[in-house]
């Protein structure tokens, strides 16, 4: 066992720096640091912490290095800035098998969540954690950075009782706009909350996303009823597990609702469209403490003249305007404008120089 002369030092990931920041800054409540194996155990197999709060995705600290109970290990940052500390409770080994099939439904390298905890390995230090410091992040996301407690403050300040939250990791087109206002038009107030954390190769980088939504919300929402902040989180994309925990971080932050669209936090064709709605059809929502807010694949409509959904909409196919990812992502990356129906042309711009300078 280390005394209190030897210096215990781990420098973090980015993934699980983006952990810690949720750990230290109250986003992943009611975890006070990183999971030993009893919680590990539970969360894997029945969505549940060790205490049974609802918890649906393992946050844990993989390192091989040796420490004993009882030591201090100083973490810092990917760029060596000192964090704060982890006292050790245990350290255990994960079956990160396990965890794939249990938490993402697949034990597929391929899936980027699997493939990230194959990655990080078995072994896990576990305890809880104190900090001295957030990690770092660009201006343009400092600029917009409030703590679960800042957004609650900013809330209550605003007189919003009825919040909702919308989760993005993915550039904002006009079925996102319309998803957003749909919700607040039955809400006091909206919280834009884009995810700023590690995303996979050839997602929209963050600082990109970001600028579309400072010029929708300049030009499209209105001032009084959004707040924009930036959700410090990774992605894992474990579709419905994942939805939950989008749902629980909101929670933190202040939010009564939460908006669930279709194949929410997924990724290839692991998970049905509909998953990530379904799973919370199992959990009650009173102990979860906010409330999701199902959307249908929605769309530009020429017979309606306007955003439609299978809801709403009664007219063939043929009078909807379809534009795939892949399309998009074509169109984007040639320099040519989407439709205005579904991308505002504000936004194309700043997509198809984002294009233009390289996307991963
Ligand atoms: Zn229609």
């Amino acid at each position: 066992m280390a005394d209190s002369t030897t210096a215990l030092a781990l420098t973090l990931s980015a993934r699980q720096a983006s952990d810690f920041e949720l750990l230290a800054n109250g986003g992943f409540a009611p975890l006070s640091g990183f999971m030993g194996s009893e919680d590990w155990r539970r969360v894997c197999e029945e969505m549940r912490l060790a205490s049974g709060d609802i918890w649906p995705i393992p946050i844990t600290l993989a390192s091989d290095l040796e420490v004993s109970q009882g030591d201090v290990v100083e973490l810092s940052a990917p760029n060596g800035k000192r964090l704060g500390r982890l006292r050790v409770e245990e350290t255990f080994d994960r079956d990160t098998e396990q965890e794939a099939k249990q938490v993402y439904r697949t034990a597929d390298s391929e899936h980027p969540g699997v493939a990230a905890i194959y990655a990080e390995g078995e072994r896990c230090i576990a305890g809880p954690i104190e900090s001295d410091a957030l990690p770092d992040h660009d201006d343009a996301f400092m600029r917009r950075y409030l703590t679960p407690e800042e957004s609650r403050k900013t809330f209550a300040e605003r007189g919003w009782k009825r919040i909702v939250a919308f989760q993005t990791r993915n550039p904002i087109h006009r079925a996102h706009e319309y998803l957003t206002k749909a919700a607040l038009e039955v809400s006091d107030g909206l919280f834009l909350h884009p995810l700023i954390g590690e995303t996979k190769k050839g997602d929209i980088p963050a600082e990109v996303r970001m600028r579309c939504y400072e010029i929708l919300m300049e030009r499209y929402y209105h001032p009084k009823r959004v707040v924009l902040g930036v959700n410090p989180a990774k992605m894992h994309y474990a579709g419905p597990r994942e939805a939950v925990l989008h749902a629980i971080i909101r929670r933190n932050y202040g939010c009564t609702h939460f908006i669930v669209g279709r194949d929410h936090a997924g990724v290839g064709d692991y998970y049905g469209t509909y998953d990530a709605q379904r799973i919370f059809d199992d959990i009650d929502l009173a102990e979860l403490g906010i409330e999701p807010l199902f959307f249908e694949h929605t769309y530009w409509c020429h017979d309606c003249e306007g955003m439609a959904s299978d809801k709403t909409c009664p007219h063939p196919q043929e009078s909807h305007l379809f534009l795939s990812g892949t399309k998009v992502r074509e169109m984007l990356a040639n320099g040519e404008t989407p439709p205005h129906e579904f991308t505002r042309e504000e936004v194309a711009e700043i997509l198809i120089d984002a294009y233009r300078k390289g996307i991963d």
